[in-house]
């Protein structure tokens, strides 16, 4: 298996910064489990450095300016070879870096969401993807999802993608019923709570907690739960295929992630949700 790997340079220049503090962490789960890391210039100098994951097999591609995350988004799309092609991609992304909002970095994330491949963006999920790869290996037993019975989960599925968001907590009820709570967006949010109460949720709880419709300000209201660190984790099946009048709001939502970098992880495809639950189920 074989990921790419950026960091903003906040997270990437100090030794107490996000890209460090997570290598040193995993160093030796990510020798375990083999991962190769193909780091964008910039982040690979900065491991280099610090002689971090000496052990691993780390490849460093060209830097942002010589097109390291042009080359990224290719290689989540199949690459010009099948030697290539990348499972999914780690990058630390600090929301007011200017390269946040540059296409190459929107397309990367995009074409992770086309092809059901990781887009893990803040620390937290760096390191519980760890786990999930581990626990999915037999080398790990999945304990992070010891905190799910205090953590607060947002559902969130735009209109093509929320039958697929209904069978997904259909088929993981148990699992999503452990969290402390449920949030959403109001029409995700509907849909949830009718499939909770047809399989007899008591009739006067909503399961999910809903807030305004996403294109009505939904989403900018679970970011500011997020930013308020109300909000653990967000499962955003999203629609790559369309225009979305509300990019904008979906953006703030995932930039507000990224800025609880410590604390939020987000899963953008129904695939990534489902390699997750399976690893913490397993
Ligand atoms: P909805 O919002 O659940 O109200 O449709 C989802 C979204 O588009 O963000």
């Amino acid at each position: 298996m074989r990921f790419g790997l950026v960091a903003h340079r906040l997270h990437r220049q100090r030794v107490d910064g996000a890209l460090v503090r997570w290598a040193r962490a995993c160093e030796d789960d990510i020798r375990t489990l083999g991962l190769g890391l193909h780091a964008v210039g910039g982040t690979y100098d900065a491991l280099a450095g610090q002689q971090l994951l000496s052990g691993a097999s780390l490849v460093r591609l060209p830097s942002g300016v010589e097109g390291g995350v042009m080359r990224l988004a290719s290689c989540i799309a199949g690459g010009l070879t099948p030697a290539d092609e990348l499972d999914g991609v780690i990058y630390f992304i600090d929301p007011v870096d200017p390269s946040s909002l540059y296409p190459e970095t929107q397309a990367l994330k995009r074409q992770c969401v086309i092809h059901g491949k990781p887009f893990i963006s803040t620390a937290a999920g760096a390191t519980e993807w760890i786990a999930v790869e581990l626990a999915h290996a037999g080398k790990g037993d999945a304990g992070f999802a010891s905190a799910i019975g205090k953590q607060t989960v947002a559902l969130i599925a735009h209109d093509a993608l929320k039958t697929r968001m209904v069978d997904y907590a259909s088929r993981h009820f148990d699992l999503l019923s452990r969290f402390a709570m449920r949030i959403g967006t109001g029409t995700t949010g509907g849909l949830l709570n009718d499939l909770a109460w047809s399989r007899g949720w008591p009739a006067d709880v909503p399961w999910v907690t809903r807030y305004l419709s996403g294109p009505m300000g939904g989403d900018a209201q679970i970011a500011e739960l997020v930013l308020d660190r109300r909000c653990d984790k967000v499962i955003f099946f999203e629609d790559p295929h369309v225009a979305r009048q509300h990019e904008a709001d979906i953006q703030l939502l995932e930039r507000a992630v990224c800025a609880a970098t410590y604390d939020t992880t987000c899963f953008n495809s129904p695939a990534t949700a489902e390699r997750w639950a399976a690893a913490v189920t397993a």
